[in-house]
């Protein structure tokens, strides 16, 4: 039994792992990660390649040639919502070419099941979770038996199309049995194409933990992929792995942990920074953190060499943080932002432009926001709403998609385009203040000291390499909307 992981080729950097998938405007370019760690489950017991098509500008020609060097019996192709009819022809014209079954995984396959195995290319679609999912499906293969027993899947049999139940989310000891994904990304990736603008290069990106128990409205992984469960690996799992990178990807600068929320189990949090600091640990690491983490928790964060936190602030209106259900409001964030300065903390704030309630007057309540917290690194999009998520449904419900096909997402150099509009703020007007907002703050005065404190910090050099191409990135992406 050989298995093949694709992640397809689409626009080359596309980056289907991101949280808003698209080609990232600061030159970020994530691991294909979930698939990555699936691979690391699968290849456990089939031999198993993982390809990384956007990656490495493979065009559909070279993954055909590479599929059929390989000659696979079981082909797990990933899928975003922007790019999923591309993702869909790369599998019909796989299928032309070999025999293997064809697994379609990713956000869209909980939601459109029946459209996708409407397609000649995918046999199968594994719904939410799939790393297991995708083993049985080989085994199943392996041993000639019928799939009704899988969890997880929809499939095809005798031109009916059967949905067999979902599967239970992963459980913190199943996340401890899946072998390192930074093994994977030493095997079958080179680690110095990916790049993440606010950490160190080059970097890795791990889970230590899945789901998050929280409701934001706008938020896909939870609504389409990775649920609201809350599951994470043992701290001693988390940090044997540590040690791996520290000793067998000494290039390694940083460690990104992408769980949805890191600091979700404060005692978790501290348990880690005590144990980390017991092994004599030395690698800089990063996290997903929300806004009301405290400075206790912070102080020891920083003293167990965490780097900076990615927070999603969101809005400075605390009406629209109540819309969309984010469990923060303003002033928590105020705070939030003065405790991670005192604990020595960088922070990346995320700020979402077009949400629910949104006026030019709660706009200018985030600008606001912004120049009072003044992040050190500043994320302004979008509004984006993916389907299955509530947001969606509440822009469908009241008529403000201006595009239903998620496929119509990105413009032609696969940036996110606007596609809410409101009668009273336009899809042009959401873009221009986007852009107003980001030129303010990366281009005035007020941010030179922002930037120069980060210079002037423990591994300041790795910081002003950093820097340096953001601010080209920035630049070329101002060039690029006058
Ligand atoms: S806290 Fe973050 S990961 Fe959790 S639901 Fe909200 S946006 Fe999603």
């Amino acid at each position: 039994m050989k298995v093949y992981m694709l992640n397809p080729p689409y626009i080359p950097h596309f980056g289907r792992g991101m949280r808003w998938q698209d080609t990232g405007r600061a030159g970020t370019l994530y691991y294909p990660i979930w698939l990555s760690y699936a691979t690391a489950v699968v290849e456990q017991e089939y031999e198993t390649r993982l390809v990384d098509a956007p990656a490495w500008n493979w065009s559909r020609g070279d993954v055909i040639e590479d599929v059929k060097r390989f000659k696979p019996d079981l082909i797990v192709m990933d899928s975003s919502f922007p790019s999923l009819k591309n993702d869909i022809e790369v599998a019909e014209e796989i299928k032309r070419n070999c025999e293997a079954k064809i697994v379609l995984v990713g956000p869209p396959a909980s939601q459109f099941p029946d459209e996708i195995l409407s397609s000649d290319g995918i046999d199968i679609v594994a719904r939410w979770e799939y790393d297991f999912t995708v083993r049985d499906i080989a085994k199943a293969l392996e041993e000639n038996r019928d799939f009704k027993d899988i969890k997880g899947i929809s499939y095809k049999e005798n031109g009916k199309i059967i949905h067999n139940p979902n599967r239970e989310f992963t459980t913190s000891e199943d996340l401890d049995r899946i072998p390192f994904v930074s093994k994977v990304y030493k095997k079958h990736l080179n680690i110095r194409d990916y790049y993440l603008s606010s950490s160190f290069y080059p970097e890795v990106q791990i889970f230590t933990g899945r789901g998050c128990p929280y409701l934001c409205t706008f938020c896909s992984w939870t609504q389409t992929l990775m649920g609201r469960k809350y599951r994470v690996r043992s701290i001693s799992n988390v940090l044997d792995e540590l040690e791996w990178i520290q000793e067998n990807l000494p290039e390694v600068k940083e460690v990104f942990f992408e769980d949805d929320t890191f600091t979700i189990n404060k005692k978790r949090v501290l348990e880690f920074c005590r144990e980390y600091r017991k092994r004599g640990l030395d690698i800089t690491w990063a996290c997903n953190a929300r806004a009301d983490l405290d400075y206790e928790t912070m102080k020891e964060m920083r003293r167990a060499n965490c780097r900076l936190l990615i927070v999603g602030y969101e809005s400075g209106s605390d009406e629209i943080l109540r819309n969309i259900k984010k469990g923060i409001t303003v002033e928590q964030i105020r705070r939030f932002a003065k405790d991670a300065r005192r604990a020595g903390l960088l922070v990346h704030g995320d700020f979402i432009i077009g949400l629910p309630g949104e006026t030019k007057e709660t706009i200018e309540l985030t600008r606001k926001l912004i120049k009072e917290t003044k992040p050190d690194i500043l994320q302004v999009s979008v509004a984006s709403p993916f389907p299955g998520t509530e947001f969606y449904k509440w822009c469908e419900e009241n008529g403000y998609l201006l595009i239903n096909d998620p496929n119509e997402y990105l413009d032609g150099q696969g940036h996110q385009k606007a596609i809410i509009s409101y009668p009273w703020l336009t899809a042009e007007e959401i873009v221009q203040k986007v852009d107003s907002i980001l030129r303010e703050y990366y281009l005035s005065l007020g941010y030179v000291p922002v930037a120069l404190k980060q210079v002037f910090r423990r591994r300041g050099i790795e910081e002003a390499k950093r820097l340096y191409h953001s601010a080209k990135m920035f630049m070329r992406y101002i060039k690029g909307r006058t």
